[in-house]
């Protein structure tokens, strides 16, 4: 008899998920288990949190979907509010359990948990699947150390390769334990917000199938870049993010699509971007903690510094640039910002207000619906000039952006992006500051 411990975590999905079936096949119990980590509700180091209000309402609902598909299987799923070492390894104490399994994460800390419960538990089995990415690390041409320092060298060697056909969802798994002490009532409350979107693989999925039946697809690439509308992208980021829907599962009906439909430059570019995703996460799987550090993947210096009140300006969307406002309205408002939108506020913090781009990078952390540790750090690095980009940063001119994709101001307009006081209420010659009963000499 096998008793195994399913850790679900950016895999919130039956369908495609080769790590659950393997679990379901291997076991005669199971636990499935997510943890609610307190400390993504505190702020951390760059004064933000882990997760805000939208991904905190995205995720509960994405659990609250998983839960009753796992309950239509004759299981059930443990929700803890506690760090998921902590929970796992009073769960292996509690209840023999032989085997673990979780789908692979790229992201460090998690790395590095998963390493310590492996050395603690020399007599538990420890296994982990690739369901996140479009390969796994075995088919990729190059070790990992040798991955290429660009993503163009990267997409040449990979672009052909056959990408696996998703799986379907288990029928039926493994009996659960009775008597596991639920926590999920202690779970921090949840705050009705804009966002237009609602979490779990079966909306996810109903997402994927509702865009490939329009013409979107056929038209992504000229559209991609335009600031707002909801088909101008494909807006898979969120449920990919946590996992609710895989990358596979959308390469599979893009290439439906092209078979049944068109097969275009447009078409093609999906696939582009969704190698962009891939190339993220095995950069954050290779260099680590670099991938947080001010001189980032390549150990490039950047001179910059930090100012409060600039901070807090561009975050309340109070710069003197008015595109940049209207983004960070629409992200704190709703979640989300189109790719254009991200690249424009992240070069402004980095370049016009001169100012850590690590800070930003946390910002976005907290508010982004679609957060992903390497794609978000990733794209914040190589904005910043200090990631995979041969070029060395970039710096976006705000006005002719505005011209070009603002022209009518009705992104600004929508979104009220206008500032109201200067960028900076105390500057040199002011200095220094004095409380107002004393005379500067
Ligand atoms: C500063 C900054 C921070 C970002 N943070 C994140 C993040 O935390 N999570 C995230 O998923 N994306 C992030 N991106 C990438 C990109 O902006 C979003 O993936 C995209 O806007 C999501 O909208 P979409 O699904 O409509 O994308 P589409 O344009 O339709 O692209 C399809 C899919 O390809 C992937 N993709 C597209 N562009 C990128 C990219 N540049 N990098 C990585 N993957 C990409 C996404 O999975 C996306 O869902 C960031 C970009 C920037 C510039």
């Amino acid at each position: 008899m096998t008793t195994s411990l399913f850790v679900f975590s950016n895999d919130l999905r039956l369908s495609d998920n080769r790590a659950l079936l393997e679990a379901a096949q291997q076991s005669t119990r199971l636990i499935c288990l997510f943890c609610v980590d307190p400390a993504w509700f505190r702020p951390a180091r760059y004064y933000s949190k882990s997760i805000g209000a939208h991904r905190w309402q995205f995720l509960h609902q994405s659990l609250k979907t998983l839960e009753s598909e796992l309950n239509a299987r004759h299981q059930t799923l443990l929700i803890r509010f506690q760090s998921q070492p902590q929970a796992i390894e009073q769960l292996i104490n509690a209840h023999a359990i032989n085997v673990v399994y979780r789908s692979h994460n790229s992201g460090f800390r998690e790395r590095q948990a998963w390493e310590k419960l492996k050395q603690r538990f020399s007599h538990v089995a420890f296994r982990e699947v690739t369901t996140f990415t479009l390969f796994d690390q075995s088919q990729l041409p190059f070790t990992l150390d040798h991955l290429p320092d660009t993503f163009t060298q990267f997409r040449k060697q990979v672009e052909n390769f056959p990408i696996s056909e998703p799986l379907v969802a288990p029928d039926i798994l493994p009996r659960p334990m009775t008597g596991l002490n639920h926590t999920s009532d202690r779970l921090p409350p949840i705050a009705s917000t804009e966002s237009p979107f609602t979490g779990g693989e079966i909306e996810g999925l109903s997402h994927i199938n509702h865009y490939f039946s329009t013409q979107a697809p056929a038209n992504y690439k000229e559209t991609r870049n335009e600031l707002s509308g909801w088909e101008c992208s494909t807006h898979f980021s969120p449920w990919l993010a946590q996992g609710c829907i895989s990358a596979r599962q959308i390469n599979a009906d893009l290439k439906r699509y092209e078979t049944e439909v068109t097969t275009n430059e447009s078409t093609a570019w999906i696939l582009f971007e969704l190698l962009w995703r891939e190339y993220f996460q095995w950069c954050a799987l290779k260099h680590g903690t670099k991938l947080f550090a001010p001189c980032g993947i390549h150990n490039k210096k950047k001179r910059c510094c930090f100012y409060a009140e600039r901070f807090q300006k561009w975050c309340a969307g109070n710069t003197p640039w008015p595109i940049v406002n209207a983004c960070m309205k629409e992200l704190k408002a709703t979640g989300y910002l189109s790719n254009r939108g991200r690249q424009l506020a992240a070069s402004c913090f980095i370049n016009e207000l001169g100012l850590d781009w690590r800070y930003g990078a946390a910002w976005f952390e907290e508010q982004l619906i679609d957060y992903d540790v390497a794609s978000n750090w990733g794209n914040w690095q190589y904005i910043a000039g200090v990631g995979a980009d041969p070029r060395g940063g970039r710096h976006f001119d705000l006005a002719k952006q505005t011209q070009l994709y603002d022209t009518n101001s009705r992104y600004i307009n929508q979104w009220q992006g206008y500032p109201t006081s200067p960028l900076d209420s105390v500057d040199a010659a002011d200095w220094p500051i004095l409380p107002p009963d004393v005379k500067s000499p």
